[in-house]
C-alpha cells in the first residue's frame, strides 16, 4: 500500500527579552543555577505577575510578519501541572484567545517549488525551570533560572507531507524570528526548539490517522530524523496488524530513534482558566502600526535583494537568505571585498564546508566576515590566487588573524616579476626535452592544451604563488619562440 505522512509542528522561540515575562529577573544564558531566580519565578506566596511589553511587541512582530490575525485582546491562562521543576503547579499560557491567529508563510523546496504552510495560532507562554539528573549522583537539583523565560509557541496546521517539508518550515520560521530580532535561534542552547506531530494515512484517504508528538527537538537534521523514523515506525507498526497509540515520545539522537515518554494528554486534563492574576491584553490599531512600521526586511524580501542588488543567481540568493546570520554575513564579506559573486561562492563553499564539518553554527564561526573579506579582497587585486587562498583560510581558521598578516607571516604573496618568473620558466623548459619536442611538433591551434604541464611544473617550483596570468603569458612566448 502507498502510504502519506501528515505533519503538524510546534515551535517553542524563547523570545529575546532582556527580562523575564512576569518579573525582572534576568534571562541570560549560561548563569549560575538558581541566581536568576527572583521571588515571582519561585512563585513564593504573595507574589504577583506584571507582564513584560516587550514579549507582547515581538509576539505582534511575528504576527505581522507571517500575515496572521493579531488578538486585540489576549487572555493568559493557567495550564495546571504538577513537575518539580514548576514550583507555582501552573504555566502561565494563552489558550482561548492567543496574541496571534490564523497565519501562514511560504516554503521553497529543493526541486524550487514553493507551498504555503497555514500556521494556527501563535501564543505567549512562560518557560519551565530544569531537572538536572547528572549533576548529583542519586538526586535530581532543580534550577530555576529558565522560569519565567517568556515563549512564542508556534503552532502549524498539519499540512506538510514530508520531512523535507517540515525542515523547510522549521528554517523558514527560524529565518523570520531571527530576522525579526525576537529570537536568537540559538538551538543547542534551547533558544528554538521544536515539537514534531506525525501520523500516517493510506494515500488517498481523506481522514488523518493517529499521530504521535516527539518532543523537543533542537537541530534541523534531528528534525528530519525523527520524521523520517517516525513515519517509518508507524508504517511498519500498521502493517504488521499494529496501530498507532497516540503518544508524546522523546527523540534519543544517540540511538537515531524515537521512544514513547507517556500517553497523550488532552487540554481538559489541565484544568486550563483565565489566570486571575494578570489582566486581558488589550491593543488597538495604532499599537499594531506602530509595530508594523518597526519590522525590518524580512527573508522573502532579502532574497529578492539579493538577486536585484547583487545579481544572485535564484539558487545562491535562496541559500543565503535562509538564514539570517549567515545573510547579514555574506552581505558584510561581499562589500568588503566588492565582489559579490565571490563572496557568495566562499561563503558557501570553503566557509560553510567548515561550518558543517566542524559541527558548528556561522554565529560560531572562527572567521569573521572582515576577515573572509580582506581575504577575498586579495584574490580580487591579484596578491595570492584562489589556490593559495584556500590555505590562507586554513590558517585563519585555526589560528586567526587578517588576510594580510597570514600572506605576510606565510611569504604567500602571488609572484608578479615578470623577471622571478622568467628565470623559473627557463628552467623548466630546459628540464623538459620531451614535453618541448612534443609542443614543437603538434599543430599550432592544439598547443594551447599542451601549456597545462609547463604550468603546473612553474607553480609547483613557486609553491602556487605565480601568478597564472603573467605565467600563462611567458610560457606561451618562450615555447613559441623555439617553434620559429
Ligand atoms: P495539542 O495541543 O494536544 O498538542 P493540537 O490540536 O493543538 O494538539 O495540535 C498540535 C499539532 O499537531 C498541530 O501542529 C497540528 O497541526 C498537529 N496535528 C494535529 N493532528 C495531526 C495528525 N493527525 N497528524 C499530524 N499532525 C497533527
Ligand atoms: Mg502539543
Amino acid at each position: 500500500m502507498e502510504w502519506e505522512a501528515v505533519i503538524g509542528l510546534e515551535i517553542h522561540a524563547q523570545l529575546a527579552t532582556k527580562s523575564k515575562i512576569f518579573s525582572g529577573a534576568s534571562t541570560a544564558f549560561g548563569a549560575e543555577p538558581n541566581t536568576q531566580a527572583c521571588a515571582v519565578d519561585l512563585a513564593l506566596p504573595g507574589t504577583l505577575p506584571v507582564f513584560n511589553e516587550e514579549a507582547l511587541r515581538m509576539a505582534v512582530k511575528f504576527g505581522l510578519a507571517i500575515d496572521a490575525e493579531i488578538g486585540r485582546t489576549s487572555v493568559f491562562d493557567r495550564k495546571n501541572y504538577f513537575y518539580p521543576d514548576l514550583p507555582k503547579g501552573y504555566q502561565t499560557s494563552q489558550l482561548f484567545h492567543p496574541i496571534v491567529g490564523i497565519g501562514h508563510i511560504d516554503i521553497t523546496l529543493e526541486d524550487g517549488t514553493s507551498k504555503r504552510i497555514g500556521v494556527t495560532r501563535a501564543h505567549l507562554e512562560e518557560d519551565a525551570g530544569k531537572s538536572l539528573h547528572d549533576e548529583f549522583p542519586g538526586m535530581t537539583g532543580i534550577d530555576l533560572n529558565r522560569a519565567g523565560t517568556p515563549l512564542l509557541e508556534i503552532v502549524s496546521e498539519p499540512d506538510m507531507r514530508t520531512a523535507e517539508e517540515a525542515v523547510a518550515y522549521v528554517r523558514k520560521i527560524h529565518a523570520l524570528v531571527t530576522s525579526l530580532g525576537i529570537c536568537d535561534g540559538n538551538m543547542a542552547e534551547g533558544s528554538f526548539r521544536c515539537d514534531c506531530n506525525v501520523s500516517v494515512r493510506p494515500k488517498g484517504q481523506e481522514e488523518f490517522g493517529t499521530r504521535t508528538e516527539t518532543k523537543n527537538i533542537n537541530s534541523f537534521r534531528f528534525i528530519e530524523k525523527a520524521i523520517v523514523g517516525e513515519i517509518e515506525r508507524q508504517i511498519d507498526l500498521i502493517e504488521d496488524g499494529g496501530r498507532v497509540i497516540q503518544a508524546t515520545r522523546l527523540y534519543d539522537a544517540n540511538k537515531n530513534e524515537t521512544r514513547s515518554m507517556r500517553s497523550k494528554e488532552e487540554a481538559n486534563d489541565y484544568r486550563y482558566f483565565p489566570c486571575p492574576d494578570l489582566l486581558p491584553i488589550v491593543i488597538d490599531e495604532d499599537y499594531i502600526d506602530a509595530v508594523r512600521d518597526s519590522l525590518p526586511e524580512l527573508p522573502d524580501a532579502r532574497k529578492a535583494r539579493f538577486i536585484e542588488e547583487y545579481k544572485l543567481s535564484d539558487y545562491d540568493a535562496m541559500v543565503l537568505s535562509g538564514d539570517h546570520n549567515l545573510a547579514t554575513y555574506f552581505e558584510i564579506v561581499a562589500k568588503a571585498a566588492n565582489d559579490a559573486k565571490m563572496a557568495a561562492n566562499w561563503v558557501m563553499g570553503e566557509l560553510s564546508k567548515h561550518l558543517n564539518q566542524n559541527d558548528t553554527t556561522i554565529a560560531n564561526s572562527p572567521v569573521s566576515a572582515e576577515q573572509l573579506g580582506g581575504l577575498v579582497e586579495r584574490i580580487k587585486d591579484n596578491t595570492i590566487s584562489g589556490k593559495i587562498a584556500k590555505q590562507v583560510f586554513e590558517v585563519m581558521w585555526a589560528e586567526g588573524g587578517s588576510a594580510d598578516e597570514i600572506i605576510e607571516a606565510k611569504g604567500l604573496k602571488q609572484v608578479t616579476d615578470t623577471g622571478a618568473i622568467e628565470s623559473i620558466v627557463d628552467e623548466v623548459i630546459s628540464k623538459a626535452d620531451k614535453q618541448v619536442a612534443q609542443y614543437k611538433a603538434a599543430e599550432p591551434d592544439k598547443r594551447g592544451k599542451m601549456l597545462g604541464f609547463f604550468m603546473g611544473q612553474v607553480m609547483k617550483a613557486t609553491g602556487g604563488k605565480a601568478n597564472p596570468g603573467a605565467v600563462n603569458g611567458i610560457l606561451k612566448k618562450k615555447l613559441d619562440a623555439l617553434c620559429d
